[in-house]
């Protein structure tokens, strides 16, 4: 080969890298805020009636996103050809009734104000007759902290009282503070979560799992646990016992709590004071709980939708990238006042926005020239607002091999108030998605945060934890600090007036004063992210991260 030949090759070999390079970029062009808006216009109307699932407003939401898949191409997502997987939940509204004996002291306690039980799986009634008591602390086994509050007690059938969140260890060197080395300090792990506590519980085999309610850890009053307690319960419909609850999962008033401990002669306070060490062990209350829980119960069918870009390489086209957002909300309350309207939660934030983001993303992938390697998969999830049931489903039933999925990138809420400096990374330090997310963001100009409030525990409160808990490294971001051009408090009063006004409520409407600039930009960065794996980047669990441990177990399924 003469030596102006192979310049010119390799001259043309670059000029192909870097049309490779400007690809996602052109392609995600496809994202626009107006194509965001019209999405969440339809998804977040009075005609939607806010999407809860099982209801006429379900039919529409579903009927809309597949239809919207198919028009852009997308191939049905389910193996069996259709754009659905169909989700059975089991909804079920508790009548639970709590006692307990411990000494000579029996007692009777007062559903809603003292405590909120309900019951796990598909049984309507659920007896525990006189089961053990015992105390285990944070409830927690933490194998990468050297943690264990069961330390090998048999709970079998027993009754666990647990404190809330993940154990606040105070910093060796600054005891005003939390220790950043055990369970993230500050920062909530899935330890903390209830529903970990729950999970652990069913695993070590408890009838009942029993959370003391605190309201300053919560960061909720006991009205919230009231309210939300003795509603209806979704889970999935399934045949046997829940793997992710006791059968009687519930939670405790705190001075309820105070007393039953005092009657086996424990002082609260010296109790949990205990459970902040290593060398804890579970401490029986000597006496016996007893349970009666029963329910009215129904059935709901419900979907997630699902659609698929096939990857172009021959070998890489069997893994898939999941792109998810839940589609569903919490649907009407015709007990409010004010008509129609006002009874209808729109959820046009919460989540028609990430649903509607979805639809661009496919968009801005159809828009590259060639598929990337790997298959991508775009997933709208149902009953998010249920417990993340829809996610939970496709988890535990995937439609295409976990072992084969390398990344689920969720999107929960779009960033509504303009373009940031800066984008969160709620996930960050769990996996190698962070590198990712840097490089594509540098390439915005712009920076990675960690997530600026830690102690909300948002990496666990939406669909991405199904994926992480089945070992499948994830992505969530949001952007919602260091707006451009706006006074500092900006992000501050836009943010926390969400949370505080319409999260939530029927007010999370179309609002005339968005500025999807930002979320565009978000949803760009979100693509490069994706695009780069799909092409062959193939993201590793952190040493350090409580999914770590699953994350290695699914890498060996067959
Ligand atoms: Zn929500």
């Amino acid at each position: 080969m003469t030596l102006l030949r192979s310049a010119i090759l390799s001259a043309l070999a670059l000029a192909a890298t870097q049309a490779n390079a400007q690809a996602p970029a052109k392609a995600s062009a496809a994202i626009t805020e107006a194509g965001l808006l019209g999405h969440i216009k339809t998804l977040a109307s009075d005609d939607f009636e806010g999407r809860s699932p099982g209801t006429p407003g379900e039919a529409k939401s579903v009927a809309y996103i597949e239809q919207q898949f198919k028009q852009l191409g997308l191939k049905p997502g389910n193996p069996d050809g259709t754009y659905r997987q169909a989700v059975p939940l089991l909804g079920m509204t508790p009548t639970p009734k709590f006692s307990y004996q411990i000494g000579e002291r029996k007692v009777e306690l007062r559903a809603g104000d003292d405590y909120v039980a309900h019951s796990s799986g598909s049984q309507t009634s659920v007896n525990i007759p006189n089961s053990e008591i015992v105390f285990v602390g944070y409830g927690v086994q933490a194998p990468e902290y050297g943690w264990d509050d069961y330390k090998g007690v048999d709970v079998r059938g027993k009754t666990i009282l647990m404190l809330i969140n993940d154990p606040a260890i105070p910093d060796p060197k600054d005891p005003a503070k939390l220790d950043p080395a055990m369970f993230k300090g500050a920062a909530m792990t899935y330890y903390g979560r209830w529903t970990y506590k729950y999970e652990i519980a069913a695993k070590l085999g408890a009838a009942a799992a029993i959370i003391i309610h605190e309201t300053k850890p919560a960061a909720y009053p006991w009205d919230v646990v009231r309210n939300g307690g003795l509603h209806e319960q979704f889970s999935l419909l399934r045949d046997g016992p829940d793997p992710d609850a006791p059968p009687v999962p519930g939670w405790i008033q705190l001075d309820r709590a105070k007393e039953m401990m005092a009657a086996a002669g424990y002082d609260f306070d010296t109790l949990k004071q205990a459970a902040l060490t290593k060398d804890f062990r579970p401490v029986s209350l000597k006496g016996t709980a007893s349970f009666q829980v029963e329910n009215t119960a129904r059935t709901v069918q419900s979907n997630n939708v699902v659609g698929l870009i096939e990857g172009s390489d021959p070998k890489l086209k069997h893994e898939y990238v999941i792109c998810s957002a839940h589609w569903d909300h919490l649907g009407i309350d015709e007990k409010l006042p004010g008509g129609r309207s006002k009874q209808i939660y729109h959820g046009a934030l919460d989540n028609a926005s990430g649903t509607a983001a979805l639809m661009e993303l496919a968009k801005a992938y159809k828009a590259l020239p060639k598929a990337p390697k790997r298959s991508v998969l775009f997933l709208a999830t149902t009953a998010e607002e249920r417990g993340l049931l829809g996610a939970k489903y496709y988890a535990s039933h995937p439609l295409h091999p976990l072992r084969e999925t390398v990344a689920d990138l969720n999107i929960d809420g779009v960033n509504a108030w303009g373009k940031t400096e800066q984008i969160e990374n709620v996930t960050s330090g769990h996996s190698s998605i962070d590198e990712l997310l840097v490089k594509a963001a540098k390439g915005q100009g712009r920076m990675v945060q960690p997530d600026s409030r830690p102690e909300l525990g948002s990496f666990y409160r939406a669909d991405q934890l199904e994926f992480a808990r089945e070992g499948v490294p994830v992505l969530y971001t949001k952007a919602r600090s260091k707006f451009i051009g706006k006074p500092e408090n900006y992000a501050h009063d836009m943010v926390d007036h969400y949370v505080a006004h319409d999260y939530h409520q029927v007010s999370d409407d179309v609002r005339s004063d968005w500025d999807f600039s930002g979320a565009v930009q978000d949803m760009q960065l979100l693509f490069q992210v994706g695009y780069d794996i799909a092409q062959g980047a193939t993201p590793q669990w952190k040493a350090g991260s409580e999914f770590k441990a699953k994350g290695d177990e699914r890498l060996k399924r067959k």
